[in-house]
């Protein structure tokens, strides 16, 4: 591909081997390699003395997660952190490409960057995260945002040390994109902060859903070794951490790559719940590969949270099959049913897509009739939008934007009537609240979650944050409740 980068006409096609989805669909399981020599080369070390960074995350925990590894490797070559752009000599943003919306944000961003990179000609400006994995976005920012030094994708992180070296010499573009679907590449360094820790225990997607790019921008499922995840969390657990989340794309597919063992996302949990962390959450389930052993050691409890989150998409068998979700309504229902039985009080929330191609007013019906039927207590509710290069982006899309916003609201008002019933439950209830922050509106309000990951404010000293409350429920609201302090009780509820 050669193309006009807007600092000089180029052939960017070493760097950049898009990936693309004929190909994604014929991978195999060959060629993932566990690396564990990850070293920051001697002649790097300083390379960031008395310089800052900042990096501006969009999108998912994985993200945020990409971002405290970006934050490692900067600060191991002597970067410290800045939130003030105008200090900053190198800003990235780590992007998102799962909706239009959260792309038009990032190109919006670049535009207004592209002043400061006219004050300040040194800064480095890079572009990383989902988006630097599509052709389409790779083209328009060589072609109309010249500004930008830097591009690189999700399977190049461990090479940023090396990129923005390349970036601080090079008069031109840096840009390396890898298509190969990724090593898995232990012993990267970290920055986290607060008392929360996000762990990956897999990377990548097969599930190829026909409205989802992930699968193309994340690369295949891969696994981390549990001997590797295990060993982090009891790192974790030594920090002091309160709560872990461990983050796949499908957790639930987690050990199906391994061919020499078998060992599978409840053997993980089952092994991770026996880790002095006193929260363990993880994210995001697909409902096709959530099994019996996982719902017999989350029904265990303790230290693992009896909230799920169990996307959806929509009510509709026939949606469903369009999206290639490779479940039933039926499946969906039954398998909710097995795991209310073992766990009778857990929160389930979840994610809906209204306005599917092709979805027709009874299809939208069997959505709303699923959540009643569910009663999520909380839930992510999107009008569709389509992806370019997935096979739904393809498909006729013959449902007005007056009707899918119409949808969306029928189907907010119906999430909002179950979340505050389910919020009401908790009056006069005493609740264990991991206390997070000031609230953002009112800094003499604290905030925090219960086990069940329920928004909670209440009134207590600043103490408190980063550690565990007990809250006497007395204002159940639709997304959040509201409570008192209260001593810690002989028993309490979730
Ligand atoms: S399972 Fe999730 S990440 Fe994978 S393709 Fe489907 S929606 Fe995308």
């Amino acid at each position: 591909m050669t193309v006009k980068s807007g600092k000089s006409d180029k052939d960017f096609s070493i760097y950049f081997q898009p990936p693309s989805y004929k190909d994604a669909k014929k991978r195999g399981k060959e060629d993932i390699e566990v690396l564990y020599d990850f070293n920051i080369p001697v002649e790097m070390k300083e390379f960031g003395q008395g310089k800052r960074y900042m990096i501006r995350t969009y999108g998912c925990q994985m993200n945020e997660h990409d971002t405290e590894t970006m934050k490692g490797l900067l600060e191991q070559l002597g970067y410290t952190s800045t939130e003030d752009k105008q200090e900053a000599d190198v800003i990235l943003l780590n992007t998102c490409a799962i909706r239009e919306n959260a792309e038009d944000k990032v190109f919006g961003e670049l535009g207004h960057l592209k002043h400061l990179k006219i004050e300040k000609p040194h800064l480095v400006l890079g572009v990383c995260g989902c988006m630097s994995q599509e052709e389409g976005v790779v083209k328009r920012i060589l072609q109309k945002h010249g500004h930008v030094d830097l591009i690189f994708g999700t399977h190049n992180i461990h090479r940023l040390p090396a990129l923005l070296h390349d970036a601080y010499l090079s008069k031109e573009m840096v840009v390396e994109v890898w298509s190969k679907e990724g090593d898995i590449i232990e012993n990267l360094p970290k920055k986290r902060e607060g008392m929360r820790a996000w762990v990956n225990i897999m990377y990548g997607c097969d599930k190829f859903c026909t409205y989802c790019i992930v699968p193309y921008t994340r690369g295949k499922e891969r696994s981390r070794r549990p001997q590797d995840v295990l060993a982090e969390v009891r790192d974790l657990a030594r920090q002091g951490f309160k709560e872990v989340t461990l983050l796949g794309q499908n957790v639930n597919a987690y050990g199906k790559d391994f061919e020499d063992l078998t060992y599978g996302f409840g053997d993980l949990m089952d092994d991770i719940r026996k880790i002095d962390v006193p929260r363990i959450r993880f994210t995001t389930s697909h409902p096709r590969d959530f099994d019996d052993r996982l719902i017999e050691v989350l029904a265990h409890k303790g230290n693992l949270m009896e909230h799920i989150h169990l996307p959806v998409q929509s009510g509709s068998s026939e949606v469903l099959k369009k999206m290639s979700r490779k479940y039933t309504r039926e499946r969906y229902l039954e398998l909710v049913g097995k795991i209310k039985a073992a766990i009778p009080d857990v929160v389930l929330s979840t994610d809906i897509i209204v306005g599917f191609p092709g979805e027709t007013d009874e299809q939208f019906e069997d959505t709303l009739s699923l959540v009643k039927e569910v009663q999520y207590d909380f839930a992510y509710s999107f009008i569709y939008s389509p992806r370019e290069g997935t096979p739904a982006a393809a498909m006729e899309d013959n449902v007005p934007m007056e009707v899918k916003k119409e949808r969306l609201q029928r189907l907010n008002d119906a999430i909002a009537t179950y979340g505050k019933e389910g919020n009401e439950k908790l009056r006069g209830q005493i609740v264990e609240v991991l206390v997070e922050s000031e609230s953002k509106r009112n800094s003499e309000v604290l905030s925090g979650r219960t086990r069940t990951n329920k928004l909670v404010h209440f009134t207590g000293p600043k103490e408190l944050i980063g550690s565990f409350a007990h809250v006497l429920v007395t204002e159940p609201q639709t997304w959040l409740v509201k409570g008192e302090l209260v001593e810690k009780p002989l028993q309490i509820s979730i």
